[in-house]
């Protein structure tokens, strides 16, 4: 991880599809949403939990990073995994509404093992019931 990842979401999304589900994933439009009061409150008023900066619309193929200002490119990177994780899991899980399931946890722990991402096992492991 020497390399910054690039800003652009959509070159990011293509390139960690690449490296880390073998270019599984297809079909997603990812995108900021625009810099809201709304989509700074989760910094305000809380811990900054991961999966309050980003969601993932299965119907419409879609993922929605909060624009926030002065997110760090590392933790945007991560917060696109954590979601590329929902759209691995195939999610199914999603549908059920049921978010950070099984199969998910399972794509979190893959990363982990097999990319180097020690994060993701971590934030996997606060889902396990
Ligand atoms: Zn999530």
């Amino acid at each position: 991880m020497s390399r910054r990842p690039p800003r652009n979401l959509a070159a990011l999304f293509d390139e960690l599809n690449r490296s880390h589900f073998a270019g599984r994933l297809g079909g997603y439009v990812v995108r900021r949403s625009p810099i809201t009061p709304a989509s700074i409150e989760p910094f305000i008023s809380g811990p900054p939990e991961v999966h309050r900066l980003a969601t993932t619309f299965p119907q419409s193929r879609q993922i929605v990073i909060a624009g926030v200002l002065n997110v760090r490119p590392v933790v945007e990177r991560r917060v696109l995994l954590h979601e590329m994780c929902h759209v691995a899991a195939e999610d199914e899980a999603l549908f059920r509404g049921e978010h950070h399931g099984p199969e998910w946890r399972s794509e979190m722990y893959r990363l982990a093992r097999e990319h180097g991402e020690a994060w993701a096992a971590d934030e996997a492991k606060r889902y396990e019931s």
